[in-house]
């Protein structure tokens, strides 16, 4: 085993510098790492910082909790020597969890590496160094900070995957945790506008029996509190153990804050990429505190989760936002791609699209496929005497008409090229198609675009070809557009105006 094994290099050299003497050992590896301090203790040369388990069991060590030598090679373990500085080794453990605390010896069990950590006492020094007493009042101040470190990381990683609906459940759980670590009585977050002028408070946490003043700490002006808001901006921290010694400049600070009934009070700047952003906060109220480093510490690493979380959020927003808009614009040129551009009606690329659909769906479900072809009558002679203009207009007015036509699922109107238009009707016999073709000529009439040219009637009028049949998987489009094609064909020949069936 070498340093360079461990994927923590920092974790590695830490453990090599600390006070206490230290063996471990991986369970995956015969060999056992010593460091500085072990090497000290048990007289070994500096130099020969890997032992193997054969010189280990050599070493004169005692289980303290059975007073038993220590069974090495059935207990692939890291150990620890000696009790003291257990706060920087837990110190250590910003991954994850040092768990097991016991009172005699002490037993961290480390996940990390798969490697677990037992405090033992060196045989020799059993009788002369037992384990110091001194240790057991910092356990409670230990375990507080394990148990602020877990939560912090369990809820980070709420943070991360924070879903926007619960973003402010969770943001206000932090509030708590800060709160109650702090032995805070109010915790919260404020957020600045962008040109840094007014402050909002945006999430809040109090304890029972404490007022809440959320609802009035809205767009409050950073001008009515000019020294806080230089101290936050420039030091990043506002910090005061007794807000009756604040000085004669934060006079107006100090009066909020009596209103509020504040006697102690601790912030911590949020920055948005390096740009100041909001703080986050707690308050004294009951009493005063005299805030401690790690009120600080733990204040500030909240601040940061905070203002990540919000940065993070923000962007994916902002993606989602844009995401949306070019799923909108995608949309916008789907229809466009499908849309006519004189009528607005389908176009020919979206009548071929969905005769295919319509002819595979009936054939499958062995219905009835109905085409329409629709040609408008001398529209020559409308184009000539009218000007192409009034020419351009007849065609939406008809192909509007047209459009409302389709009622069922599956009908489609379409401009089919030039004065032609299609439709298609799925599930339609002749007798159907007969009644659309019907209705058709009912619209023409309605319209009554005069027509003066034409030798049909006075109006537009226009001649149909319908074709409809049951397709099977061997029809094809071209069959029913040629069949249709034929009849309005025959239409024509007939005189106009008026619908022929083409023979099945
Ligand atoms: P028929 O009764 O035999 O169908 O006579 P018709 O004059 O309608 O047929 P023809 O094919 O000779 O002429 C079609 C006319 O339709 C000619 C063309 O100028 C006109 N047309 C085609 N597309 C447009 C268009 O987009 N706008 C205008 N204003 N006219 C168009
Ligand atoms: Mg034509
Ligand atoms: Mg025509």
């Amino acid at each position: 085993m070498s340093k360079q094994d461990v994927t923590f290099p920092h974790f590695w050299a830490v453990l090599d510098a600390l006070p206490i003497a230290l063996l471990y050992k991986e369970n995956t590896r015969a060999a056992v790492f010593a460091n500085q301090a072990a090497l000290t203790l048990f007289q070994l040369p500096a130099q020969q910082n890997v032992l193997s388990i054969s010189q280990l069991q050599q070493l004169p060590l005692l289980n303290p909790d059975n007073k038993q030598a220590f069974d090495l090679l059935h207990n692939p373990l890291l150990l620890a020597l000696s009790g003291t500085a257990l706060q920087q080794l837990i110190q250590l453990n910003n991954y994850d969890n040092p768990l097991l605390l016991q009172s005699t010896s002490v037993a961290l069990s480390f996940t990390l590496h798969s490697i677990n950590l037992v405090t033992l006492q060196p045989k020799a020094l059993n009788t002369e160094m037992p384990l110091q007493p001194a240790l057991l009042p910092e356990q409670a101040e230990i375990e507080e900070a394990l148990a602020f470190d877990k939560l912090m990381s369990l809820i980070s990683t709420q943070l991360i995957n924070v879903q926007d609906d619960k973003l402010d459940q969770h943001i206000e759980a932090a509030l708590a945790a800060i709160g109650e670590f702090c032995h805070a009585d109010r915790s919260y977050v404020f957020l600045f506008n962008a040109d840094l002028t007014a402050m909002s408070n945006t999430h809040e946490w109090v304890r029972s029996g404490i007022s809440s003043h959320k609802a009035k700490l809205q767009h409050i002006a950073l001008q009515a509190m000019p020294y806080f808001f230089q101290k936050i901006q420039q030091e990043l921290v506002f910090a005061v153990n007794d807000v009756a010694s604040l000085p004669a400049e934060a006079a107006a600070e100090q009066q909020e804050f009596i209103a509020e009934d504040i006697q102690s009070v601790l912030c911590c700047a949020m920055l948005n990429n390096d740009k100041l952003s909001g703080f986050v906060g707690c308050d004294m109220v009951s009493r005063q505190r005299n805030w401690t480093s790690n009120d600080l510490r733990r204040m500030k690493l909240v601040g940061e989760m905070i203002a990540n979380t919000l940065q993070n959020v923000s962007y994916r927003r902002s993606l989602q936002q844009m995401q949306q808009q070019l799923l909108q614009a995608n949309l916008e040129l789907q229809k466009q791609a499908g849309q006519d551009g004189l009528t607005g009606i389908a176009n020919r690329r979206q009548f071929d699209t969905s005769l295919q659909n319509e002819l595979q769906r009936c054939a499958r479900n062995n219905l009835p496929l109905g085409l329409l072809l629709l040609d408008i009558d001398r529209f020559k002679l409308y184009n000539d005497h009218y000007g192409h203009q009034a020419g351009d207009d007849a065609l939406k007015c008809i192909a509007q008409a047209l459009d409302k036509l389709p009622r069922r699922n599956g009908e489609l109107a379409a401009r089919y090229g030039g004065e032609e238009f299609a439709i298609i009707l799925p599930g339609s016999d002749t007798e159907a198609c007969t009644e659309m073709a019907k209705q058709i000529q009912q619209q023409l009439t309605e319209l009554a675009i005069a027509h003066q040219q034409s030798d049909i009637a006075s109006v537009v009028t226009a001649s149909i070809g319908i074709a409809t049949s049951t397709p099977n998987k061997h029809s094809t489009c071209a069959d029913f557009i040629s069949a249709a094609d034929k009849a309005l064909y025959k239409a024509k020949a007939n005189g106009r105006n008026q619908f022929i069936i083409a023979a099945q």
